[in-house]
């Protein structure tokens, strides 16, 4: 019956994952997956988390289904940090729960390939590689647009911005607002502009994925390239994560926003959104958009959470810091200033494949076979280790 399935390669970055679990080296680092961990390398539970998760009345509530489109508090409170003063009435905005980040790029592309037949998305080169597997899974030819300057170690600004010039109206394109994924690298306010000029110019879809609000330079000024296109009336898609910014990954929050700037649209939107829900999971997970919404909502819970996503953003960022004196000093005939540009999680060290393999193999240090690291599973007691090992494989 099943002969015909070939099988399954694996993911590269959870095979990675799997990987490590396998290693006994004690002083084994996982640089790998994109998980914040804290300076004792554990994957934290957020006190403001925590607090709600204790409360008596939130443990006794029946744990009903929830409407297709989720928890209404839940969309009320995530619409209001994604947009803040620009928040559009709902006459303009259709918002749903998903299931993180992923559910929403999912739904927003059923959607899309469902309306607008042969659907081309044009996505950042390089980006996160699910974002492929996703589009090309929902019928979408995917394309690429120039993104990392790997002589520069910088935005190829100029390449990107002609591409998306040469785009044809209607094409969507993907983009990360803020920590792009794997770079780091992120277009600065100036450039943000100017992309944002030409997708309105060339009426263009933005399809913005935002896994990492926050973690750049602040929850208000990472969402300033969405805020931008509501205030100039621009259509768009928004796919968000609390995974990382809540350290919720398994609970699966998440929201999927479309900005509908012409009146009388957001309502059949809503609508289509449902439906697509419906027809692939029915309603989304209750436990962790109940959480989100608490915390959201409650000024004490929200003013703590907030303190607490600075705390992650300004540690990876001491982290970043203390990586690029490490190797300073190891190797002083570098020079290592790039990493201190970019922004998130993320470090892209622009080591190749081969010297990937020999940190993980010789030293035991686990990184994308891209040479992107994760900045945040460093801490004071690996970080010295992983320079002299970097040091090592660079030398050759
Ligand atoms: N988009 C980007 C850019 C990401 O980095 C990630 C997580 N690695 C996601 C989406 C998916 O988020 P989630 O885990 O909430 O599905």
């Amino acid at each position: 019956m099943f002969a015909h399935l070939p099988p399954y390669a694996g993911d590269p970055i959870l095979s990675l994952m799997e990987s490590y679990q396998r290693d006994a080296r004690a002083d084994k680092v996982n640089l790998g997956i994109g998980v914040y961990a804290d300076g004792a390398g554990v994957i934290p539970v957020l006190p403001s988390v925590r607090a709600v998760e204790v409360e008596d009345h939130f443990n006794s509530a029946p744990c009903t289904y929830l409407p297709m489109e989720g928890h209404t508090g839940y969309r009320q409170a995530v619409a209001q940090l994604l947009f803040g003063p620009e928040l559009p009435d709902q006459n303009h905005l259709a918002i749903i729960q998903t299931l993180g980040g992923s559910g929403a790029l999912k739904v927003g592309a059923d959607l899309i390939a469902r309306f607008f037949p042969q659907p081309q998305i044009w996505v950042p080169d390089p980006t996160w590689d699910n974002h492929i597997g996703i589009f090309e899974g929902a019928g979408f030819g995917v394309q690429r647009y120039p993104y990392y300057d790997a002589d520069k170690k910088g935005l190829a600004f100029d390449a990107l911005l002609s591409k998306l010039e040469s785009l044809e109206a209607g094409s969507v394109v993907l983009l990360h607002p803020c920590c792009h994924n794997p770079t780091g690298i992120d277009p600065d306010r100036g450039q943000w502009t100017q992309i944002i000029e030409v997708l309105e110019r060339r009426a263009l879809l933005p399809f913005f994925d935002l896994a990492y609000q926050g973690f750049a330079a602040s929850l208000e000024q990472d969402v300033w390239p969405v805020r931008e296109c509501v205030r100039r009336g621009i259509a768009f898609f928004l796919s968000n994560s609390f995974s990382k910014i809540f350290s919720l990954y398994g609970e699966r929050v998440g929201a999927l926003s479309v900005f509908c700037p012409q009146d009388g649209q957001a309502n059949n939107v809503l609508g289509q959104l449902k439906l697509t829900v419906r027809r692939n999971y029915s309603s989304p997970p209750l436990h962790g958009a109940l959480i989100v919404a608490r915390v959201l909502s409650d000024a004490h819970l929200r003013q703590q959470w907030e303190g607490e996503v600075n705390q992650m953003r300004e540690r990876v960022h001491g982290m970043r810091e203390r990586l690029h004196a490490g190797l300073a000093k190891v190797l002083p005939e570098y020079n290592f200033g790039f990493l201190l540009r970019q922004n998130g999680m993320f470090g892209y060290t622009g080591l190749s494949a081969a010297q990937v393999e020999r940190l993980r193999e010789q030293h035991g240090v686990y990184a994308v076979s891209s040479g992107r690291i994760c900045v945040a599973g460093l801490n004071p007691g690996n970080v010295d280790k992983v320079c002299l090992a970097m040091a090592e494989v660079i030398r050759g």
